[in-house]
């Protein structure tokens, strides 16, 4: 039976179907170290379980309003009052199912047949695919060395097609955090060719340096005007499972996602709400205690990959790092890499290709140090006949 043809083309994620596959291998009896994961190995923190279990016990189960209850958009616009440091109303926000629901509905609402965005590169693997099915282009940018945007090939990407930027920061796979310097030229750049901003701020809590957090919407009215951002609960209060997200923008644009949401999906789940709501009124003692524990993890990482001679971009935040692989691996084919230290060393890891970027790969140091130290001793054993 014919389907639909742009359903046609989409692959299943690239990220998951290796999570997938190191988790068959070991199902299968193999003695695999999986460094794929895309999610925080911390339990949900007591109050976001205690207020679950709440909103089912309390009948608080039935459909709310589309755009979520107005409690919790304004929550959400508290909240980023108090982080980004510029003022939100509840009719800025939509409340999704989940980041991804906010990414996509956001790219529907912005997205008209044949417009091209400029994605700043690594970028998140759904991205390409999001904004192929609402009929886009996505036009990908290489990134500096340090994996920070570059301004030059930024202008040389723009064609009169042009309608948005997408950016992620931290970012994923990197741990690239976007310097306010970064984010003035970038607000100007679109200012000057008047296109949207997508801002992908889903890792803006795990950040482990004292620099402050930067948006896009801090640098005037005008870059207010044009960036919507989108986030949720499923990286800052380890709710993956919970499916909770939003997307903060101007409120035109905020209810033209709730409309679409309203036809496409309805409204949010109920329970995840209540829970995402009591997290982010008093930020539950937990988070910080993640965050320190992601800090050490990735200072020990970091350490070891320069034991090792891997130059790694710094990370500044998020749960990964992104090491170049060219100085073990002339040929900077990591998808090969990642193949061969499978096959070889039973170590799961992700190429950079998947992210638009060869010549690195993404480890994910959201596991515990125990398996975190095996799959460096891997990586390491892996590697050193090859310096
Ligand atoms: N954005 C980025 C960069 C991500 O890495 C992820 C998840 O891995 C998401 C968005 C979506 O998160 P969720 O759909 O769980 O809210």
């Amino acid at each position: 039976m014919r389907i639909n043809q742009r359903v046609d083309e989409i692959p299943l994620s690239r990220t998951l179907a290796l999570d997938a596959l190191a988790k068959d291998l070991a199902a299968s009896g193999r003695d695999i170290i999986n460094m794929t994961a895309g999610e925080p190995d911390f339990d949900s923190p007591q109050l976001v379980r205690d207020s679950a279990k709440k909103a089912i016990d309390g009948g608080r189960v039935k459909y709310t309003p589309a755009p979520g209850r107005l409690e919790l958009r304004q929550t959400i616009a508290e909240f980023l009052t108090r982080t980004r440091e510029v003022e939100f109303t509840a009719s800025q926000i939509t409340v999704c199912h989940s980041g991804k629901h906010a990414l996509s509905g956001s790219l529907l609402t912005l997205i008209s047949e044949g417009d091209e965005i400029l994605m700043l590169l690594p970028a998140w693997v759904s991205y390409v695919e999001q904004i192929r099915f609402a009929g886009g282009k996505a036009v990908g940018v290489l990134p500096r060395a340090d994996m920070g945007p570059d301004f030059d090939a930024l202008g040389e990407a723009l064609t009169p097609q042009t309608r948005g930027i997408m950016i992620n920061s931290p970012n994923n796979p990197s741990g690239y955090v976007t310097t306010p310097e970064e984010f003035e030229r970038l607000t100007q750049f679109a200012q000057e060719h008047n296109l949207w901003i997508l801002s992908d701020e889903i890792y803006g809590r795990l950040t482990y340096e004292d620099k402050p957090y930067a948006s896009p919407v801090q640098f005037g009215p005008d870059a207010r005007e044009r960036t919507i951002i989108v986030d949720g609960a499923s990286k800052m209060f380890a709710m993956t499972g919970y499916r909770i997200g939003f997307v903060a923008a101007p409120p035109h644009i905020a209810n033209a996602v709730a409309r679409l949401h309203s036809q496409l999906t309805g409204a949010p789940n109920a329970i995840s709400q209540e829970a995402y709501q009591a997290a982010l009124k008093s930020e539950p003692p937990e988070v910080e205690l993640m965050c320190d524990a992601f800090r050490k993890r990735r200072d020990h990482v970091l350490a070891r990959l320069a034991k090792m001679g891997l130059h790694t971009p710094h990370p500044g935040g998020a749960f990964y790092v992104f090491p170049n692989i060219r100085s073990h691996w002339p040929s900077g084919d990591c998808d090969a890499f990642c193949e061969a230290i499978l096959d070889v060393s039973g170590l799961a890891i992700v190429p950079g290709s998947a992210f638009g970027v060869t010549g690195h790969v993404r480890l994910s140091y959201a596991a515990s140090m125990q398996t975190i130290d095996a799959g460096l001793d891997r990586l390491e054993h892996f590697i050193a006949p090859r310096a």
